[in-house]
């Protein structure tokens, strides 16, 4: 089975047999009669199937795309935010790579992210390692929000700028805008929804008609077009270089070849799993391997 995260390339999404976001992939693995996905997205993607389908090969056909925000946030720098804020909860965002998850005490998306800190039996939370998301919470919940690290963010959503949206709305001036909270504050300040890739494609579902700007990687733009609804980039600029990485040819030797396989030492899967499971009890959801 072929998954394809949200912002690749069109004809890689077109080739897929599921298009999402990393999330939605990793569950939709755990559904599937394979024994072999392969991954069309970033490392830390790769990784989280890997994390909650053990007994399925995982293969990224192309193991340079690697995220750089996931990067910015290393074990080292988890083990001494632990040391030093050692009551505080740390919420990790999916966006990290599997030591991390592993070291850490949840990991949330970032359509769930505000729902599992508000629901924690704690005021103050270490949250990485995007900074923007880890505000933004602060605000929707009230909370104290320590960013892990100081300065996580995500090169592509910080390219999006206020001026950007503002010429995107003289240009469409009926067109709603939709924001990534991986945005800076002031470009959230501009929207009328704010939600994941999956809760953005969702309410353009549901309100159809409408003509929207989008204020995400540019990739989403095409999964809009297939919906039939008319989108436009907040910034052509927002494009995330490491997911473009990735081509149909690299795809097609990936499943010829049967690589990369993805390799995470089992112990580091387990703990990683262990804080997806923590966080589905925390939100009431039933992690899919407990399913009968
Ligand atoms: S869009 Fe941003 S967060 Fe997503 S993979 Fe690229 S750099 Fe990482």
């Amino acid at each position: 089975m072929l998954l394809a995260h949200n912002y690749q390339r069109p004809e890689v999404q077109d080739a897929a047999d599921f298009v999402g976001d990393s999330l939605e992939l990793s569950l939709k693995a755990t559904e599937l009669n394979t024994k072999l996905v392969v991954f069309a997205g970033v490392d830390f993607m790769a990784e989280q199937v890997a994390i909650l389908n053990p007994e399925k090969v995982v293969l990224q056909p192309e193991p340079l795309a690697k995220c750089p925000m996931a990067a910015m946030l290393t074990p080292n720098i988890v083990k001494k935010f632990r040391e030093k804020y050692p009551k505080a909860p740390i919420v990790v965002y999916v966006n990290s790579l599997a030591e991390v998850k592993a070291l850490s005490d949840y990991v949330v998306t970032s359509a769930n992210a505000v729902e599992l800190v508000s629901k924690l039996d704690a005021d103050t939370v270490v949250f990485g390692p995007d900074r923007n998301l880890a505000e933004y919470v602060a605000e929707k919940t009230g909370k104290e929000v320590i960013p892990l690290p100081d300065f996580g963010h995500c090169p592509a959503h910080l390219a999006i700028t206020r001026e950007d949206v503002e010429k995107a709305k003289l240009e469409h001036p009926n067109a709603r805008v939709l924001v990534h909270p991986e945005c800076s504050r002031e470009v959230r300040a501009m929207a009328d929804y704010i939600g994941s890739t999956s809760q953005m494609l969702r309410v353009a579902r549901e309100l159809g008609g409408h003509e929207y700007i989008v204020a995400t990687e540019t990739g989403l733009l095409y999964r809009f077009s297939k919906l039939g609804v008319v989108a436009y980039p907040a910034s052509p600029y927002a494009v995330c270089t490491d997911m473009k990485k990735i081509t149909l040819e690299k795809v097609a030797r990936s499943i010829l070849e049967g690589r990369e396989v993805i390799r995470i030492d089992p112990r580091v899967a387990e703990r990683a799993r262990e804080a997806v499971k923590r966080t589905f009890e925390v939100l009431g959801v039933e992690a899919p391997w407990q399913r009968s």
